[in-house]
């Protein structure tokens, strides 16, 4: 018989359920994408996404040409293109692995139900996370709200979450009528894309690469270096994870082999990059039970928060990286070039525009959402209202990040600052951190003035803040 594996999510070969269950139960298998943005809700990819999407479904599809198959493309309404490609294959079961975004859900719902309803099988399966988020629950039955207690309960349940076998056995059918990749449309028009094509491989193979180079060498300064944006001291997984190219299952097991092989002097203690796993298992358990915090606060008192309105020409300054304020401008235009940011200057940003400018954090997660290649409902919902003070689990209304002290302390010889702000590399390390303290240096490079008085916005956030605590 003849299977359909829907592939969403989970452009991998190795440790995919749906895959391995259909290739075992199925004489053949058709491997399809549906490219079908309108059905994603308010979160249609952002452009960012969307160019390494192109690239690894151009990964997938050349994997499974290795194997004498090929990746069936379509675009469309996915229902009636799964009802056709079963018509046109013969296949009686449709396979996939879950996502968990709410229009995803809902729309994977009623698929699941109309295509039974024509008699055709269908069998979905986790994958892209250890746990499901239904599967964890608090003593009295209630999902998470706090990570600790949450990542204590998934960490004794880890261990035993080995990946699957490789796959033996994939007869690929082949047949008429799909798109070619650039059909889809999904490379930008303008090429402004070359800062993203030097940092990344998308697709399983680079995924792969990422999770070696780390395991090499950062792992085993992970705990310290993961805080440093200069270094490569994190593990630079999160598009791979997001489009499910690797698995937590599978960067788990490699660590813990890499563990054994290595004398205990020289191994790693994996234990703080597996917690940070743990920071996405707790945002996907969130974004489950709490579908409506993509836009919603997480706590409601932030419903009354008093926000600066918005003001466009501070967004658009936030936005490229012309602040004033170094570490803030660094980020943001790692951003652009690179699609990706730092954790720690993620925070900062996050903090600035929430706390120095009051602007609503829905704003950030947007800016996010288009240029992040790792752009993920879960994590970037959980980073924004966590920073903002309105999430679960969220940081103290007091803590707000001060972008000076951070970099002083986090970048002290300035290199991350002079990589992003050329026009400021040749100013004193002490000089970068606080340029406007040399008018000279401002006129002579153009750097803009702070926009806004830290010391000054700091008070202004604290009091509102405050406000909303009484
Ligand atoms: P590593 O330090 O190597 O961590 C390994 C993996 O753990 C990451 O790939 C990621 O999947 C997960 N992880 C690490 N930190 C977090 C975290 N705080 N929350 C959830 N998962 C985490 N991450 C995204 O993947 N997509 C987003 O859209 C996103 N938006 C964010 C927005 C804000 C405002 C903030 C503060 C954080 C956001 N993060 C997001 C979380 C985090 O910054 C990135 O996951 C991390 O920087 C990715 O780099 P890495 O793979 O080298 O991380």
């Amino acid at each position: 018989s003849t299977a359909i594996v829907w592939f969403r999510r989970d452009l991998r070969l190795a440790d995919n359920m749906a895959l391995h269950q259909a290739c075992s139960a199925h004489a053949q298998v058709l491997p399809l994408y549906i490219h079908a943005p309108q059905e994603e809700g308010d979160w249609t990819p952002g452009a960012a996404s969307r160019w390494w999407l192109h690239h690894a479904l151009l990964a997938l599809d050349e994997a499974l040409r290795l194997r004498q198959g090929a990746l069936h493309i379509r675009q469309g309404d996915s229902l009636k293109i799964l009802l056709a490609t079963v018509k046109q294959s013969g296949a009686d079961t449709v396979y996939w692995n879950r996502l968990y975004e709410p229009a995803a859900i809902v729309r994977d719902m009623q698929i699941k139900a109309a295509l039974r309803e024509q008699g055709i099988a269908v069998n979905s399966f986790g994958g892209s996370l250890w746990q499901e988020p239904w599967h964890l629950a608090t003593q009295e039955g209630q999902p998470y709200r706090v990570f600790t207690p949450f990542w204590r309960k998934l960490r004794t349940m880890i261990d035993k979450a080995e990946p699957l076998p490789a796959l033996s056995r994939l007869a690929a059918l082949r047949i008429d009528h799909g798109l070619p990749l650039a059909a889809l449309d999904l490379l930008p028009r303008l090429p402004w894309d070359a800062g993203m094509r030097e940092c990344w491989t998308p697709g399983e193979q680079g995924a792969h690469a990422m999770l070696e180079l780390f395991a090499d060498d950062a792992i085993t300064r992970y705990a310290t270096a993961r805080d440093l944006p200069a270094r490569h001291g994190t593990s630079r997984l999160s598009p791979h994870l997001h489009f499910g190219e690797i698995t937590p299952r599978q960067i788990h097991q490699a660590l813990v082999k890499l563990q054994r092989r290595l004398d205990a002097r020289r191994r790693p203690d994996i234990e703080p990059y597996l917690r940070e796993l743990g920071w996405r298992e707790f945002a996907h358990h969130l974004l489950y039970h709490f579908p409506n915090t993509t836009t919603g606060n997480f706590n409601p008192r932030f419903d009354s928060f008093s926000w600066t309105p918005d003001k466009e020409i501070w967004l658009c300054r936030w936005q490229q990286g012309r602040t004033g304020i170094p570490l803030v401008d660094a980020g943001m235009r790692e951003l652009w070039h690179t699609g990706w940011m730092h954790n720690r200057v993620r925070m900062v940003v996050a903090s600035f525009l929430t706390k120095n400018l009051r602007q609503h954090w829905h704003h950030g997660a947007r800016w996010f959402w288009d240029t992040l290649v790792d752009a993920d409902l879960a994590n970037n919902t959980l980073g924004w209202q966590w920073v903002a003070g309105c999430g679960a689990d969220a940081a103290p209304y007091f803590r707000i990040f001060n972008p000076v002290s951070q970099s002083q302390k986090f970048d002290p010889k300035a290199e991350y600052l002079r990589r992003w702000l050329p026009e400021l590399s040749r100013a004193p390390d002490a000089l970068l951190h606080e340029p406007w303290k040399d008018e000279a240096l401002l006129k002579r490079s153009g750097y803009p003035h702070p926009m806004v008085d830290l010391r000054a916005s700091r008070q202004s956030a604290l009091a509102t803040y405050q406000a909303l605590r009484c």
